[in-house]
């Protein structure tokens, strides 16, 4: 490719909207172009590194004997309703309605319709295991979609299904998925960590996410060195507060429990250290998917009188799926953090009392809890000694270990579903004994857009990015110093020739630039090397640098390609 050919718009300056290194750079390199908020067209250099990216992933899956399908984005709301996630999944899910006023949306994730498939096409125990997987556009309507590709509307993911008659097949392909991702990466020439996670809402019994390592990570992540031990911050967190809740020690025996009256006492049987500002704890709970909410009896003076029932009344308040409901409290309206089920949030005094006075309130006498909406009246907190508790202590899993922690972006996650949709679904098949046996499920997704981001935060510097050699759109960039001297100019075309020929993706800087302009838009752009044909082009000798080290060599011409292999 020559460089007067090439679709590049280098940017000086950094947009505005762009806050982390990634979203900066890749719209600067013109890597990427925003077309609405959270959707993005992937231009040529962008879209090479994608491809990249996908081909790594399409390799691995294929190693790891999983087939590749293709299927629709487009997806009938009954299948969505069969699984319970036409509710479920609440705005963010993309909707629309066919011109017969069917309800359609834009898939997020497949797993209703994979189910589908496999229920009608799988009877027998002779056709399980099945591994299937596709790469394709997800559609989510995040509620702040932002940091360019890290958090869109739109965006590329592979995602993967299996299907097993027993429990032990799938942990063999959950193990056998977790060392395909581990190669994943690694081949990408990324830093990451695979740490083990809370299931959350999408249920199940076991869940992994691979981190790839960077300081603007939206992720915080648990590790230690001596065990090996590694967790997203909540998992983290409900093992080292909760060490029943590992034990799966569910709510109601909590609330069973003698001597539980006081919210210093629960969170003591909690293993919780409460300091002066806690004054309630909500606890979202996975088996039952309810939401407890925690408060200390008397401590206000409450008007309203369903309000006055639910905090006065009793010490302990449970809520309904129908009261979340009609408390705004549902999944997808917690902001400022995403909390999902499982999760435990500890809600400072100064938010219950604001949540107290705007629901009891002068003149807003009428106003009840329903009127109270989160985030825009109060906000909950994961309240900062939760986290001080966790890193520096002792590692859970050894007693040698302390724990520290990393800042991740989240671009893989495995889950085992175990039957979660293919007992809604009915899923089923015959055993050895003709016996009608639920099969049980995992689903395994990488977000291949996100981890191109992901790359870029994890390896750039002033100038620009440093692409790992395997995902460059471009691996080296041919830069003739004087346009005007035919030595130098037919090197050049020479070594790019050859690079070329020996399958090495090369661009040929043909522009009648200065070299300085032209180093600052290499760099940017982030070619692994850059060949430079200047003065010792006489004696048929370039420079290779190297973008990563700095590091410079002269080296001659015919050697390049060898240098470069
Ligand atoms: P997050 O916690 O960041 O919202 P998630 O847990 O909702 O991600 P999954 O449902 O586990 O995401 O989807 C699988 C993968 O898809 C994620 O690990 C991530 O790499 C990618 N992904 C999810 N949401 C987005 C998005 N909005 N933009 C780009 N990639 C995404
Ligand atoms: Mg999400
Ligand atoms: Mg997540
Ligand atoms: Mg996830």
């Amino acid at each position: 490719m020559r460089f007067s050919k090439l679709y590049v718009k280098t940017l000086k300056e950094t947009p505005k909207e762009a806050v982390v290194e990634s979203h900066k750079l890749m719209l600067r390199s013109s890597m990427i172009k925003k077309l609405a908020s959270g959707v993005y067209t992937y231009l040529p250099l962008g879209y090479r590194a994608l491809k990249k990216v996908e081909n790594i992933v399409r390799e691995e899956m294929d190693r790891a004997g999983s087939q590749e399908l293709f299927m629709p984005v487009l997806q009938p709301a009954e299948i969505w309703k069969e699984t319970g996630r036409w509710d479920a999944m609440g705005p963010e899910m993309m909707r629309l309605m066919d011109r017969h006023g069917r309800d359609f949306i834009l898939g997020p994730t497949h797993e209703e319709v994979i189910t589908d498939i496999i229920r009608n096409d799988i009877s027998s125990y002779k056709s399980l295991p099945m591994s299937l997987y596709q790469i394709q556009t997800k559609f989510r309507d995040e509620r702040r979609p932002r940091f360019g590709l890290m958090r869109g509307r739109e965006f590329l993911m592979k995602d993967a299904y299996s299907f097993h008659a027993t429990d032990e097949c799938l942990d063999a392909e959950f193990e056998n998925m977790r060392d395909a991702y581990s190669r994943i990466f690694e081949r990408c020439g990324l830093k990451f960590r695979s740490v083990e996670a809370d299931s959350g809402a999408i249920g199940g019994s076991g869940s992994q996410e691979f981190h790839v390592l960077a300081e603007s990570g939206e992720d915080e992540i648990i590790y230690c060195d001596t065990c090996g031990y590694a967790a997203n911050l909540e998992k983290a967190e409900s093992v080292a507060m909760i060490p029943e809740y590992e034990k799966e020690m569910k709510p109601a025996e909590l609330l069973d429990t003698p001597n539980v009256s006081k919210i210093e006492d629960i969170a003591a049987h909690l293993g919780i250290e409460t300091s002066q500002t806690v004054k309630a704890i909500m606890y979202m709970d996975t088996v039952s998917e309810k939401v407890y909410m925690v408060l200390q009896r008397g401590d206000y003076e409450i008007n309203e009188v369903k309000l006055k029932n639910l905090l006065n009344e009793t010490e302990l308040v449970m809520l309904s799926d129908a009261d979340l409901e009609a408390h705004n409290l549902k999944k997808g309206y917690m902001g400022p953090y995403d909390i999902e089920l499982g999760d435990i949030i500890l809600v400072a005094d100064e938010t219950v009392t604001k949540m107290v006075n705007h629901t009891a309130g002068g003149n807003r006498m009428d106003t009840h809890y329903i009127n109270v909406n989160y985030g825009r009246d109060y906000e909950a907190h994961i309240v900062g000694d939760v986290r001080n508790a966790v890193v520096g202590e002792e590692c859970p899993r050894c007693s040698g270990g302390k724990l520290e922690s990393a800042r991740g972006i989240e671009a893989g996650h495995v889950f085992k579903l175990g039957k979660k949709y293919s007992d809604s679904m009915g899923a089923t098949f015959l055993d050895e004994n003709g016996k009608s046996n639920t099969m049980t499920m995992g689903c395994y997704g990488i977000g291949v857009s996100r981890t191109v981001a992901a790359a870029i935060e994890q390896n750039n510097d002033e100038n620009g990015i440093i692409w790992p050699v395997a995902i460059a759109p471009y691996i080296v960039d041919v830069i003739p110093a004087n346009m005007k001297n035919a030595d130098q100019v037919s090197l050049a075309e020479k070594i790019y020739g050859e690079l070329s020929a020996a399958g090495i993706d090369t661009v040929m800087d043909d522009r009648n630039e200065r070299p300085g302009f032209k180093f600052k838009d290499a760099d940017l752009i982030g070619f692994p090397f850059k060949v430079v044909s200047g003065k010792l082009a006489a004696e048929g000798k370039v420079e290779v640098k190297v973008r990563r080290t700095g590091e410079s060599m002269e080296v001659e011409a015919e050697k390049v390609v060898g240098v470069i292999k």
